[in-house]
């Protein structure tokens, strides 16, 4: 590949700040700049300025069309895309783009998930400009951040509740700080979301119907190497890799995405890219973006990438790791430990406040990263458990010790800690990031969380930590308003934070089963496993309540999403439990057969040539296949039937519960039987490739 100017190809894709200063006049730019940072309310002269400059801008770069790109409810991304043509008088065309195109677009909103919100009678929606997300340019296309409602105003996109999830958090956040005397323009909250994929060869990929239609494995014997070795994790990327990661990043880097690092993780084919944090609406476009030219890079390089989250059995899946921070204008990072005691104790309180969080809102979190792929990662050893527990390392925990029994801090010094007084030790990265099984971790200046599923929109689980702190600050900042001695009362509101909630905050070994019983039985945390389990939660009357208050969702929208995410979870199971019939009555028992046949064939050949030949093997062989077809035959019935019965419901709750107990327990059971006929018969009678092929075909 040819060399890269990395600082000139960086970003020339996106109509950026450097593009808007350079191109907009001085007053267009300002008051563009005021409703970016400040929310005010965008002038229609303005957007007019801004289209002409923004389509001059993308006809240079080669656009032809214009899209107003945005995240429906399905999960991915959604765009219908306009040329820029408008016939002149003379038969030919010119390129026009209006501001009221920029500001506002009308798709046909009919096929998009709606869970009821959207009236059949109308079916238009519309979409609206997010000026917070640059626009960029993508296959010729001058692509437009927008949110996209139904008319009557309700969210049928996961970007706005995540900007209005924003604005509540900013605004609670800016009355603790005027507290503590800090006058901040706006409180944002900062993302950087690690993302875990596969890459398998795309001929390989193609000759497996699971993976076609559901992007992960549905069957599969163990390949004789696995990850036992630990030798992938980091190791020396394979060339055919390396190509992919280099092209990659230059696309990625064209869009103005701060890919920084990547690397081997534990399983085969297995790897991860990381980029620099951002605003967390900016992150979350930029992570679909990210899936999505990943996906298009790997198919030129003749593979596929798999962003499922367990497309194999018995090999680690994939995860996406949600880094996230609190931090207002001039850059003072909320979760970062200050230089002196007044702002360790501002940040004691911004800490208490996430750990209040996590606590009165598990559910809400754990169901934030539910889907039918997730679930088979979260308590499998491999990722944090279902249980949603906060780590903050020995430094930090004793130091809540000392400061909710009011003892001596063993630090540098011993000092009883009186907030307001003494100052607090830096926490170093080293000392904070050790555990690697907790689902959400303090890790010096930040929280990640580690639930999220590789393919899971971060805009879920950010909209529900936002608002669960949100609501922390606002109770915070209600009881110290007006207080009349701010600092003993910050003193004891920490102390009592700290004691209600400290159930909540785990060190240990986040994958051991004592951890299990420990969270529910002694200190009652809940233990969702499945998203049938988790979903119904958001329509708990506490969550809807804070939700509601914090105009993060309305009512009507949460009913929506409650229907729209179950349904996701039934349907995509339903589709891998049809995958499966048909995979097993046309391509396994078929294969199964033909070797049955040659072995057969091979037996009463050999007999009859020798009396003294046993044929032991063809004969054993023989049996347990037979015997393994009509088990197989007896499950896929059971399954036919299973998924049958899933038809005659109407209710999206009963259905959810269907596939949990009954569906999923069916293909699991399939799955085995299948499973072992596979390695007991020939590799060239069977019909797809094997584990060790898909994994390890890749140079
Ligand atoms: P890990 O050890 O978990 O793999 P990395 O350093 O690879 O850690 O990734 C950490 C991620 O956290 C990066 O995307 C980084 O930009 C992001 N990050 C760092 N500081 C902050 C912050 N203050 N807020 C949000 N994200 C942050
Ligand atoms: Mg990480």
């Amino acid at each position: 590949m040819e060399k890269q100017n990395v600082p000139e190809i960086f970003g020339s894709m996106v109509f950026d700040d450097r593009v808007m200063r350079a191109r907009l006049s001085a007053d267009v730019y300002s008051s563009l700049k005021k409703t970016i940072d400040e929310n005010e309310k965008l002038d229609e002269e303005v957007a007019e300025a801004v289209a002409l400059q923004m389509r001059d801008w993308a006809v240079e770069k080669g656009a032809t069309h214009f899209t107003h790109w945005f995240q429906p409810l399905t999960g991915v991304t959604a765009e219908k895309h306009d040329s820029f043509i408008t016939p002149s008088p003379d038969g030919g065309v010119i390129m026009e783009f209006s501001g009221k195109e920029l500001i506002k677009g009308e798709p046909d909103a009919s096929s998009f998930p709606s869970g009821g919100l959207r009236a059949t009678f109308e079916a238009r929606g519309y979409t609206a400009w997010d000026p917070t997300s640059y626009a960029f340019i993508k296959d010729h296309t001058l692509c437009i951040p927008t949110a996209f409602c139904s008319y009557s105003g309700d969210a049928l996109d996961k970007k706005t509740p995540l900007l209005r999830s924003m604005q509540a958090l900013d605004r609670q956040a800016k009355r603790i700080l005027k507290l503590f005397g800090v006058e901040a323009k706006y409180v944002r909250t900062s993302v950087g979301p690690e993302q875990e994929y596969f890459l398998i060869d795309k001929e390989m990929f193609e000759k497996r119907p699971d993976l076609v239609y559901t992007g992960r494995t549905l069957f599969g014997a163990m390949p004789p190497k696995g990850q036992e070795l630990d030798d992938h994790y980091f190791g020396v990327i394979k060339p055919r890799v390396t190509a992919f990661m280099e092209d990659l990043n230059a696309e990625l880097w064209k869009l103005g995405i701060l890919a920084k690092t990547e690397h081997n993780e534990v399983a085969p084919a297995q790897h991860e890219l990381a980029p620099i944090f951002s605003t967390t609406n900016v992150a979350t476009d930029k992570n679909q973006l990210t899936m999505e030219i990943m996906q298009k890079v790997a198919r030129k390089h003749g593979m596929v990438c798999l962003l499922h989250e367990k497309p194999f059995a018995g090999v680690n899946g994939s995860g996406k790791h949600n880094n996230w921070s609190m931090a207002t204008d001039t850059g003072m990072n909320l979760l970062s430990p200050g230089e002196t005691p007044y702002e360790n104790a501002q940040f004691l309180l911004f800490l208490c406040a996430v750990i209040q969080a996590v606590d009165d809102y598990q559910d809400l979190l754990r169901l934030s990263v539910a889907t039918a792929g997730n679930d088979h990662r979260l308590g499998a050893n491999e990722a944090p458990p279902a249980i949603i527990s906060v780590f903050l390392g020995d430094e930090l925990s004793g130091i809540l010790d000392a400061i909710k029994n009011d003892t001596p801090y063993e630090g540098t010094e011993k000092v009883i800690m009186k907030l307001g007084v003494h100052t607090l030790p830096r926490f170093s990265r080293d000392t904070t990031d050790r555990n690697r099984t907790s689902p959400f971790a303090f890790t010096g200046n930040k929280f990640e969380f580690r639930s999220l599923g590789s393919s899971n929109s971060i805009a879920c689980c950010n909209i529900m930590l936002n608002a669960a702190v949100a609501e922390s600050l606002k109770q915070f900042a209600d009881k110290l308003e007006g207080s009349g001695n701010f600092e003993s009362d910050l003193h004891e509101l920490i102390k009592e934070t700290i004691k209600k909630h400290e159930r909540i905050l785990f060190n240990g070994n986040g994958y051991g089963e004592e951890w299990v019983k420990e969270a529910t039985e002694v200190r009652g945390l809940s233990n969702l496993k499945t998203t049938a389990d988790a979903m119904p939660h958001l329509l708990d009357q506490k969550n809807m309540n804070m939700l509601m208050a914090h105009n993060v969702f309305t009512e009507s929208e949460l009913r929506s999403r409650y229907e729209i995410m179950l349904e996701n979870y039934a349907k995509t199971v339903n589709i891998e439990g049809h995958t499966m019939v048909d995979m097993v009555r046309k391509n396994y028992l078929p294969a199964i057969e033909e070797y049955l046949y040659s072995l057969a064939k091979t037996t009463s050949l050999m007999k009859s040539v020798s009396s003294q030949v046993k044929c032991n093997y063809e004969i054993t062989t023989m049996e347990r296949l037979s015997e393994l077809t009509d088990n197989i035959l007896d499950k896929v019935k059971d399954l036919e039937e299973a998924l049958e019965t899933l038809k005659g419901y109407e209710d999206i709750t009963k259905s959810s519960e269907a596939v949990r107990d009954d569906v999923i327990p069916k293909m699991e059971s399939l799955r085995k039987y299948v499973d072992e006929a596979e390695m007991l018969t020939s590799e060239e009678c069977w019909p797809v490739p094997s584990y060790g092929k898909l994994l390890f075909s890749v140079y």
